[in-house]
C-alpha cells in the first residue's frame, strides 16, 4: 500500500473472485458459470456490433430493455442494465445504505455484500443462517435496515419460497428490500411480480449463470420506477456507458432465444440430479439445490483436502475458508461429460484415502 492511499479505503479486504488459472486446461467447475457457450443468436448479434466500436454505447440500453421487458412482462421504466449484476448490487449499497440505514444479510451468503459495505462506508449487520443453512425469514421481518438476501442463496444452493419473500418484503416498509436472483433460473421462484406491488423490492439479476455471458458482464436491476430513478441518478454519476456495445447486442440475442436458454436449464437440472444422487452414493451429504451448483460435504475427507486433490487432477472446485462452512465445498454444475469426470475423481481420490488409512493403521 502507498502513502497516497486514501485513508477511506485502507482497512479494505476486497473480494477474491474464483481462481481463474490459465497455467492449463482444467473442469472449471469453481465460478458457476455455464457450461454451454452463448446463444448462437448472441455470438452473432455480439459481432456485428464490434465494427461499431468506434461509437459509445446507449447509455439508456433502449432495444435491451425492449427485450427484457418482454421477456419479464413488465413496463421498461422499472428495468436498470449494469456491467455484470455486481455492479447493480453496488449501486444498492450506495443507493439505500448509510448510518441510518445499515445493510442487514446473513452470515453465510454471498461475499461480495460485506465487501460492497466496507467499501461505502456503511455499517453493517449478518444474521447467522439457520444450523440446516436456510434463512429464518422471522429474522427479516423490522430488519432495520436495507436487507441484501440472495435467493437462491450463494453458496448453499438453499432458496425461500416466495411467500416468505414477500412476508420480508412487506415486513420492512421502511427499508429497500434488494433480492439478488442470480441463480433464479434454475428452479428458484421470481420475485420480479412483487415489484408490482412494494415499492421498496429491488430484484436483481444476471446473464452470467443460465444465458452463458459471465465474460460479457451483464446484470439487472428489476424495480418500481422511482427505485430505478434512484440507481439512474447514481449510475450517471459514475459510468453512464456501463454496459458496452457488444455486451448489449449479446444480451438481446440471449434473449430472443428463447428455445436455447430453456433448453440449457432442463440439461443443467437433469445433471444436477445426476450429480447429487452420485454424489450420495459416495457417501456426501448435498445440500438441496435450487441453482447451478451443489454445496456438499463428505465424511471421509476434508473440504481443502477435496478441493486440493482435485485440482492436482485438473477439476477445480470452490472451498471456502469460513469456519462454519470450512468442510463444504460449492460444485458448479458441469456438463453431463465434465460431471461424469468429475465424480470418477472423487471415487479414485475417496479410495486412495481409504488406502492411505489402511496403511496408516498397519
Ligand atoms: N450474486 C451472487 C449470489 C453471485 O453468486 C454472483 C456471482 N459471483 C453475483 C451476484 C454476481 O454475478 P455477476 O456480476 O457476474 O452478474
Amino acid at each position: 500500500m502507498t502513502r497516497y492511499f486514501s485513508d477511506k479505503y485502507k482497512a479494505l479486504t476486497p473480494y477474491v473472485p474464483g481462481e481463474q488459472p490459465q497455467d492449463k486446461q482444467y473442469i472449471k467447475l469453481n465460478t458457476n458459470e455455464s457450461p454451454f457457450p452463448p446463444s448462437p443468436m448472441a455470438v452473432e448479434m455480439a459481432s456485428q456490433e464490434a465494427g461499431k466500436l468506434q461509437l459509445y454505447s446507449d447509455p439508456e440500453c433502449r432495444v435491451l430493455v425492449q427485450a427484457a421487458a418482454e421477456t419479464l412482462g413488465i413496463a421498461e421504466n422499472k428495468i436498470l442494465f449494469t456491467n455484470g449484476s455486481d455492479e447493480i448490487l453496488n449501486f444498492a449499497f450506495m443507493a439505500f445504505c448509510d448510518a441510518e440505514h445499515p445493510a442487514v444479510f446473513p452470515d453465510i451468503t454471498y461475499g461480495f455484500y460485506p465487501v460492497f459495505a466496507k467499501l461505502n462506508g456503511v455499517p453493517y449487520r449478518e444474521i447467522p443462517l439457520k444450523d440446516d443453512f436456510t434463512v429464518d425469514p422471522e429474522d427479516y421481518i423490522g430488519a432495520g435496515g436495507t436487507v441484501f438476501l440472495a435467493n437462491p442463496n450463494a453458496p448453499t444452493g438453499r432458496a425461500l419460497p416466495l411467500s416468505e419473500i414477500e412476508r420480508i418484503v412487506a415486513g420492512n416498509p421502511d427499508n429497500i428490500v434488494v433480492i439478488d436472483e442470480a441463480y433464479v433460473d434454475f428452479g428458484g421462484e421470481s420475485a420480479v411480480p412483487l415489484t408490482e406491488k412494494y415499492p421498496n423490492l429491488l430484484v436483481t439479476q444476471t446473464f452470467s449463470k443460465s444465458r452463458s455471458l459471465a465474460g460479457g458482464r451483464l446484470g439487472m436491476g428489476i424495480a418500481c420506477p422511482e427505485l430505478i430513478g434512484d440507481l439512474n441518478t447514481v449510475k450517471y454519476s459514475t459510468n453512464p456507458y456501463n454496459v458496452n456495445r457488444m455486451t448489449m447486442a449479446a444480451g438481446i440475442g440471449a434473449l430472443r432465444d428463447k428455445a436455447y436458454f430453456e433448453s440449457n436449464i432442463r440439461e443443467i437440472l437433469r445433471v444436477r440430479a445426476w450429480t447429487t444422487k452420485s454424489l450420495e452414493s459416495l457417501g456426501f451429504t448435498v445440500l438441496p439445490s435450487t441453482a447451478n451448483f451443489v454445496f456438499v460435504k463428505s465424511d471421509r475427507i476434508g473440504g481443502e483436502e477435496l478441493y486440493l486433490r482435485l485440482k492436482e487432477r485438473g477439476i477445480l472446485i470452490r472451498h471456502f475458508t469460513l469456519p462454519r462452512i470450512r468442510e463444504f465445498n460449492r460444485i458448479t454444475i458441469g456438463s453431463g461429460g465434465q460431471m461424469r469426470d468429475f465424480i470418477e475423481a472423487v471415487r479414485g481420490i475417496l479410495s486412495e484415502t481409504a488406502l492411505d488409512s489402511v496403511q496408516d493403521q498397519k
